[in-house]
């Protein structure tokens, strides 16, 4: 088996891929690729990958959760639309790709943004600390975890606003306090499951509330949600699979185990970086992702004799992303504590031939 280090679509728990296979050619008969979405069977696998998402991070009442289309970049105009009110302004956090394109899709459905704080300047590299959350905006808006630079939040903003948050790259990685999110939405394809569906857990008292006077049927968040994400054919096979991959979160020990266990493969990779002399990591240490973990060679002109020996290795999906470049390696849920050991031994072993 390769080590699969990629960001997205990325792997997921091996037993998950084979009960998800197993389902392919039965399911109660059937293939899950051929049910109806209304049969009792589907339902009943929406219902609990509905229910396990409330049970893997103690959703308190109050909040409902479904499952769209159309991923987390259907989410920057879905939350924006939903989320404006009468002063059709917002505050954003720009913390890199991702977070830039939701304030994009804000402004194109006629938000005014604010973007009270930014780390473009020393492109993306930390988390701005030092801003002032403005009050005179409909909601506040920021990415918990930014994919492509590797950094991740360590607390969230403190706001009396409503606080919507893209968690798609680290969602379920480790205990968040959902009380504190009025939105909070997610594509599945890093920690949850294949790609196709895209995970809302959404506070019910700000529902249909939006001042917004074009608001399309299926990006009415209370309209879906009355609906139990069955307003049209949902992505049935991904939330299949994210069912399967939640069940097998929580027999795992759920959350606050994936946590240490996370934190244990990040340690892992960091130490190495800092101590070997020929690797640097990209951001500032306190803000290092546990999720993607960036950097670069001391010497680009080494960067052949690095790769051939990490594929060698198994290893696929190291790359950076093109506008960083260097090295990434995505250590998501899935991805076992023997993979990140392998990447450090390789990393010891070219220290060695150096
Ligand atoms: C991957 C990613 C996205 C884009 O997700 P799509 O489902 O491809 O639209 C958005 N935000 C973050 C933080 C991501 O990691």
């Amino acid at each position: 088996m390769k080590h699969n280090f990629g960001a997205g679509p990325c792997i997921l728990p091996q037993e998950v891929f084979k009960q998800a296979a197993d389902s392919v050619l039965d399911f109660n008969g059937l293939s899950i690729l051929e049910v109806s979405h209304r049969h009792k069977d589907f339902v009943a696998v929406m219902d609990e990958a509905i229910d396990l998402v409330k049970k893997a991070l103690n959703v308190p009442s109050g909040y409902s959760v479904c499952y769209l289309q159309g991923g987390a970049t259907l989410g920057f105009t879905i939350v924006a639309l939903n989320m404006m009110r009468e002063k059709k302004r917002a505050g954003y956090i720009n913390t890199g790709t991702w977070a830039s394109g939701a304030i994009k899709e804000a402004k194109k459905v006629g938000i005014d943004v604010n973007v009270f704080a930014s780390s473009e300047d020393r492109n993306f590299t930390y988390i701005p600390k030092d801003y002032i959350i403005p009050n005179d905006v409909d909601y506040i808006h920021f990415t918990s975890n930014n994919t492509i630079y590797g950094t991740q939040f360590k607390t969230f903003p403190k706001t009396n606003l409503p606080l919507i948050c893209d968690m798609s790259s680290d969602i379920f990685s480790k205990e968040i306090n959902v009380g504190d999110f009025d939105i909070i939405y997610a594509g599945a394809q890093k920690n949850l499951g294949p790609a196709g569906a895209t995970l809302y857990i959404v506070k019910d008292e700000v529902l249909g509330k939006s001042s917004s006077t074009f608001m399309p049927t299926y990006l009415d968040l209370k309209q879906q949600i009355e609906k139990e994400s069955m307003l049209n054919t949902p992505p049935v096979f991904s939330v299949y699979v994210a069912m399967l991959n939640l069940r097998n979160l929580i027999e795992t020990g759920g959350v606050s185990a994936m946590q240490a266990k996370n934190e244990g493969k990040a340690n892992l990779l960091y130490e190495e970086i800092d101590r070997n002399t020929l690797f640097r990591g990209c951001v500032e240490t306190e803000d290092r992702s546990n999720m993607n973990v960036t950097f670069l060679l001391n010497d680009e002109s080494k960067a052949q004799q690095f790769d051939s020996l990490w594929k060698n290795a198994g290893i696929v999906g190291l790359p950076g992303h093109r506008s960083v470049g260097g090295y990434r390696a995505s250590i998501y849920n899935a991805l076992p504590l023997s993979s990140v050991q392998v990447l450090v031994e390789v990393m010891k072993e070219f220290e060695r031939t150096n």
